[in-house]
Formats: C-alpha cells, structure tokens, sequence
C-alpha cells in the first residue's frame, strides 16, 4: 500500500538533492517518476527541481489553482506512475494536500513531499500545516545551527543584517537573506531586532 510522506526542514538541509536522489533510485530501476515543484519558486528557472550540490531533474508546476490530483491521474492514465515527488510543499493549499492523500489511497502512487516546516516568523505554512496532521510518514531532514545544535528556524534578514521577524510570508529572490538556526538563536535575533526598533 502507497504512502504519503511528509520530509520536513529548515532551509539548506538538502532536500532537493533528497528529492532527486529518490527520483533517482526509481529511474534507475525503470521506474517512472512526476516531480513538481511550486511556480513561486524560480531560482533555478521555470519547471525545474535543482540541489546547491549541482543535480537538476525537470519538474511540472503548481499554483494554488493547479488540480495536482488530476494531472497525477493524467499521466498515470498515459504511462504509469511509480512515484510522486513534491518540491517546496510548504506551498500547497490544504485542498491539494488532500488531492495528494487520494493519489496514495485510491490511486496507490507513493507521494514524497519535501518542505519547509515554518516561515521566518515560526508560523506554519498551509502545506505543512496539513501535511503535518495527515501524512503517514513523517521525516525530519537535519541540519545545524552555527552554534551545532539541530537547526529548526528560519530567519529571514533584510540587507542590513537586521532579521525581519513580520511581513509576507513569501519573498523568493529579494534581498533577503535567509539563514537557518535553533530555537534560542532564532529567539535572540528576533528580540535584538525588536530592541533596535524602539
Ligand atoms: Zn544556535
């Protein structure tokens, strides 16, 4: 029986080159993968999935509109699908994430969604939030704050150095800059920012 997993982090814990190299595992055992990624997301270019180490697999889109259940189904119909990989599922809404728990159990396509688990304001995206309740396997990818312990925050710093701590949860590609800490780093940013403020 089919899963859905859920592999959650903070930013820079490898999850795209996680995700390509289980894209990889299957391809190699001719097995065919669907891999997504969200539209927000352009980085690395339209319609595809890229690691910092230097792999790169082309991937369909979703927007918050994109019926991800039936391009699943689609394709299945075509030429069967042995696995589903999601990149940047912190971005779909709750009705996608349900599409997704139908591909599993009806469709019995393994689903394998990489993400973040909070924003920069320690909020829960949608996708995670969902995810997070219905998923069958949940599995945390590790990296490391500066000091060496589990990083599970991420804070999002403006030009000056100075983390933002409120706004839109979405900015890709502005001059941000996003780093990844522990709890008690995240919490230190966030009230040296409040300080500097008054
Ligand atoms: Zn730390």
């Amino acid at each position: 029986m089919a899963q859905l997993y859920f592999y959650y982090s903070a930013m820079n814990a490898g999850k795209s080159t996680s995700l390509l190299q289980s894209s990889y595992n299957y391809n190699e055992r001719g097995m065919r993968t669907l891999i997504f990624t969200a539209e927000i997301d352009t980085r690395f270019g339209k319609g595809k999935v890229s690691s910092r180490i230097g792999l790169s697999a082309d991937a369909h889109l979703f927007n918050q509109q994109t019926d991800i259940g039936e391009l699943i189904r689609n394709e299945n119909r075509k030429e069967k699908v042995h696995c589903v990989l999601i990149d940047e599922c912190q971005f779909l809404t709750k009705a996608q994430v349900e599409q997704l728990c139908k591909v599993t159990d009806y469709d019995d396509i393994p689903v394998l969604c990489y993400g973040l688990r909070t924003d920069f304001s320690g909020e829960l995206f949608s996708g995670s939030q969902y995810l997070l309740a219905w998923a069958d396997k949940l599995v945390e990818l590790k990296t490391i704050c500066h000091c060496g312990r589990k990083a599970s925050r991420v804070l999002r710093f403006d030009g000056e150095g100075v983390a933002i701590y409120d706004g839109e949860q979405v900015d890709i590609g502005g001059n941000e800059k996003y780093v990844s800490v522990c709890r008690k780093h995240y919490m230190d940013a966030i009230s040296k920012a409040k300080e500097r403020r008054r």
